[in-house]
């Protein structure tokens, strides 16, 4: 089974990818697709190897070539290409029968295969988040199921803001990096706006096969990891049972040959210790403007509309 997380940017999908991962059952392998993308830039798997040379990702070549009708590089390329936003009208309103669609959900389905053949585990685990890519594969993959990760989004807009003082204006959206100081009010309004129009984009999607999605609120995972991954075992039709075990026992997760995902999937391994997890300062003026462009969505995902609790780290102008 192809086990895909879409949502938003900063919403834990990298946690959530190696705790999973650590599971007997699931093979997580970061961000898939952005990952593929850096597969001819020379970029890094998470074992410190180059994706070229990294054996792991040698060994799933091999088996996709042994399997699939067609060449891994054709499959990579048009499915980073897919990803993006702009296909987005075309992914929703194609025909079932659309055949550029449906290759990319046999790819998908080819690229599961051949690493659970090289991981042993049954199914796989891609935590892209792109929604494009997530509606695709709920209409084109009957073997994919979804996870819709949610957080809280002055969390999401506080890690952007962190970021921007952290490195000297920095914000990214639609996979372009910008960095401009000026430009603070309209990329908090960008990122704040965007988590709604995320969501409700993820929301339409789940429309297609509600039966193959599950939402998953970040916050419930850190409050109750065992049983929110206990009810997404269960969502998935995937045994947890050895990860909640360890996950209960705080013992240190390992992490694979993950291509894709923020900073600490380099870290080799982490303990998922939710209560220890970064929280950045939101200034009040910008959890006032993250309201503005989030509320209806927000209290439909249960977030309730009072101050945030204090941070635990503030922004260091850069
Ligand atoms: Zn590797």
């Amino acid at each position: 089974m192809f086990i895909y997380i879409m949502g938003r940017p900063h919403s834990g999908s990298t946690i959530l990818d190696i705790v999973l991962g650590n599971s007997s059952a699931v093979e997580s392998v970061g961000e898939l697709v952005s990952g593929l993308g850096r597969e001819t830039t020379g970029d890094t798997c998470a074992c410190g190897a180059t994706i070229v040379d990294c054996p792991y990702w040698q060994a799933v070549r091999t088996a996709f070539a042994a399997a699939a009708p067609f060449a891994w590089e054709v499959a990579r390329d048009r499915s980073v290409r897919h990803a993006h936003v702009r296909n987005l009208p075309r992914t929703l309103g194609a025909r079932g029968s659309a055949a550029d669609l449906r290759f990319l959900g046999e790819a998908s389905s080819c690229f599961a295969r051949a690493i659970a053949t090289v991981a042993g585990k049954p199914h796989v685990l891609d935590s892209s988040k792109e929604p494009t890519r997530g509606i695709m594969l709920l209409r084109f993959c009957p073997d994919a199921r979804v996870i819709h990760l949610v957080r809280d989004p002055r969390r999401a807009v506080a890690s952007h803001y962190w970021r921007f003082y952290a490195y000297g204006g920095y914000f990214k959206f639609l996979r372009r990096k910008y960095h401009a100081r000026s430009m603070l009010v309209p990329f908090m309004f960008v990122a704040a706006a965007s988590w709604t129009l995320g969501n409700l984009i993820c929301e339409l999607g789940r429309r297609f096969a509600p039966a193959r999605v599950v939402r998953v609120r970040y916050e419930d995972l850190c409050a109750q990891p065992a049983a929110e991954l206990r009810r997404i075992g269960q969502a998935l039709d995937v045994p947890l049972d050895d990860l909640i075990d360890k996950l209960e026992r705080g013992e240190p997760m390992p992490i694979g040959h993950n291509i894709g995902g923020n900073e600490i999937r380099s870290d080799g391994r982490v303990a998922f210790r939710p209560e220890k997890g970064k929280a950045h300062d939101l200034p009040r003026w910008l959890e006032l403007l993250t309201f503005a462009a989030c509320w209806p969505l927000m209290l439909a995902y249960g977030y309730r509309l009072r101050p945030l609790e204090q941070p635990v780290s503030r922004p260091e102008p850069g």
